[in-house]
């Protein structure tokens, strides 16, 4: 499914959804790139040029295209920020797992208050992205909430979660020393999994700062 311009002198009120076969259609090429995550998903660049498709790949009404993946977006950001708040407590588990196993100088890395500081960081960091999570997806629930504030508080999940999953994950692999650079602690995965959300599936992050700021400020100060 794509969006296409059916209008092009409207703007964003001139795309319509439909269905486009990629395989064997004359006018779509396929260019898949291998990513550096998310393994198990395929992305590339399709390029559409000229292709005719018949009227009932049409989905949903003509030129309302714009407004029915805006409907899916704030659920798709509450639902991959949520999946980077799972990435980031199960590091954190295994950071204290570790932390209790690794002994370095007679000690259990666990008593080092150093890294007890860290640990707590970590924690608030975690819990206050996922509060944000929560609070965006008891918002969706309700169905009682302006687009504006979904908009807003979806975003700000979407911008808080991967970027705590991120820097929680570095932390957890420099807890664990050499071996969190291996493949075997599990950690890169991680890493590399919440980059694509900081990079831009389901939208960069600074695109979520303007969501936000528009929403609080009004859209006549959105460029
Ligand atoms: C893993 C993955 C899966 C994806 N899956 C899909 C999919 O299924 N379907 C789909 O349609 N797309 C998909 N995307 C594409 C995704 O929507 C885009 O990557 C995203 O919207 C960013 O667009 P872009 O990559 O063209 O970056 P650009 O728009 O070129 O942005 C580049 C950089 O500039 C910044 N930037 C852009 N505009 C502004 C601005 N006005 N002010 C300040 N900074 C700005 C961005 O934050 C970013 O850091 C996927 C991307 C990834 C990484």
């Amino acid at each position: 499914m794509t969006i296409v311009k059916t209008d092009p002198e409207l703007g964003h009120k001139g795309l319509s959804f439909c269905y486009l076969p990629v395989k064997d259609q004359p006018g779509v090429t396929v260019n898949t790139l291998k990513q550096m995550g998310r393994e198990g998903m395929s992305n590339g660049i399709i390029n559409i040029n000229n292709a005719q498709i018949p009227e009932h790949y049409l989905i949903g009404e003509w030129n309302k295209g714009f407004y029915y993946a805006m409907e899916g977006f704030n659920c798709a950001r509450t639902l991959v920020a949520a999946a980077c708040i799972g990435a980031a407590e199960k590091a954190l588990e295994a950071g204290i797992g570790y932390m209790k196993e690794r002994t370095v100088f007679g000690s259990p890395l666990a008593k080092f208050e150093g890294l007890q500081f860290q640990l707590a960081e970590n924690y608030i960091k975690l819990e206050s992205a996922r509060l944000l999570v929560h609070k965006a997806a008891w918002m969706l629930d309700q169905k009682r909430f302006s687009h504006q504030e979904l908009n807003k508080t979806a975003a700000a999940a979407k911008l808080a979660a991967p970027n705590a999953a991120f820097d929680i994950i570095r932390e957890v692999m420099m807890w664990h020393g050499a071996y969190g650079y291996t493949k075997e602690a599990g950690l890169e995965r991680g890493l590399r999994g919440v980059m694509s959300y900081i990079v831009g599936a389901e939208g960069a992050q600074n695109i979520m700062r303007l969501i936000i700021a528009k929403e609080m400020q009004g859209k006549e100060y959105s460029t």
